[in-house]
């Protein structure tokens, strides 16, 4: 069939491009689009210690970057084409799927692999959105150097939370950990080096209640959830800025999704092989309801849901 793709995958983190390794390698015509920077979520984060097998005594070759590119020259090198374009619509209904991209083009597919995976979850504190990139972030490593001798806030008490807080501690002054309960949700071992931490205070029962200034965060507003007292923090003229970075978690990034395919609070459902709901469709990673998130986890389903494609394909299509 001219101009159909035997796959087409939405999304370039982890679980994607594993899936584009193996549906090309399986020679499948593939494409995979990738709306922002390859490697999705983990491309956030400044290292990668828990994969197997990439390991270096040289903590350079830890970064992420270098574990996603290698799957990228993989895929390629099979012939996965890669394209940085945001899918704005699919329709999956009939045997051929279509997918339209922000520039209006429409892409056809005999099966297609979701992995748009999950992007962070927002506090909902006041002024949150209109700050954001003015002193509020979601990205430790892509904003720490902003904050450099400043101070910083980070709410959260996850082990995300607590792992950014120690990496912003290198940059920041000061880091303070706002915990909305009177623990950490985090690994012990990370949880000791918090404590020992020197530049790192831990405020449990708090919540931000909101963020302001004038262009730039200037002052924010907490509460003491135990005892209901209000208190403030103003920046000093010499600081002018300081830096309020937000880990609540992550939210399924489906919503293109919804009505189409079957979802349990958002994220979408799949079976053992990732087949969902419509035939020739497939979810991996993040975004399925999963208790363990993580690059392996991801990169597996993403496998597995290339290889059920390919079964899928070549059965339905001959
Ligand atoms: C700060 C942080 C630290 C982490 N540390 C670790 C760790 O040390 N070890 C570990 O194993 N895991 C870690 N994780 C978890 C890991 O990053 C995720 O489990 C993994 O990235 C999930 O992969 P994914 O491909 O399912 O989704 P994602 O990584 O979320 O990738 C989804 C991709 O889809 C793209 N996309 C979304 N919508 C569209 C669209 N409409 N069109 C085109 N593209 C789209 C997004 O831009 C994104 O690149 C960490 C996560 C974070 C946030």
């Amino acid at each position: 069939m001219d101009n159909v793709f035997d796959s087409i995958i939405i999304g370039g983190g982890p679980a994607g491009l594993a899936a584009a390794v193996y549906t090309a390698r399986g020679k499948m015509s593939t494409i995979l689009f990738e709306k922002a920077v390859l490697g999705g979520q983990i491309s956030i984060t400044h290292e990668l210690a828990n994969y197997p097998g990439f390991f270096s005594a040289n903590h350079e070759e830890l970064h992420p970057k270098y574990l996603i590119d290698q799957m990228e020259m993989q895929a390629k090198s099979f012939g996965a084409q890669i394209e940085k374009k945001t899918v704005t619509e699919v329709r999956l209904n009939d045997k051929i799927k279509e997918i339209v991209t922000s520039d209006g083009q429409v892409y056809k597919a005999k099966s297609v692999i979701v992995a748009t995976g999950a992007g962070p979850r927002k506090l909902g504190c006041i002024g949150e959105r209109e700050y954001t990139g003015k002193g509020v972030s979601y990205c430790a490593t892509c904003d720490a150097d902003f904050f450099t001798d400043l101070e910083v806030f980070c709410v959260g008490g996850g082990d995300t939370a607590v792992e950014e807080s120690l990496y912003l501690t290198r940059f920041a002054r000061k880091v303070t950990l706002i915990v909305r309960k009177d623990y950490l949700r985090a690994a012990a071992s990370i949880i000791e080096r918090a404590e020992q931490n020197p530049k790192l205070e831990i405020k449990y029962r708090t919540n931000l209640l909101e963020v302001k200034g004038d262009g730039a965060v200037e002052s924010a507003r907490f509460l003491n959830n135990e005892t209901n007292e209000e208190w403030e923090y103003k920046v000093s003229e010499e600081d002018g800025i300081f830096g309020v970075f937000i880990f609540v978690g992550y939210d399924p990034v489906t919503k293109l999704f919804e009505g189409m395919l079957d979802m349990q609070d958002g994220f979408i459902v799949a079976d053992e092989f990732m087949k969902t709901n419509i035939e020739g469709v497939f979810a991996a990673g993040d975004l399925r309801p999963k208790m363990f998130k993580q690059v392996v986890t991801a990169v597996s389903d993403g496998a597995i849901a290339a290889m059920a494609s390919e079964k899928y394909v070549a059965e339905h299509f001959g």
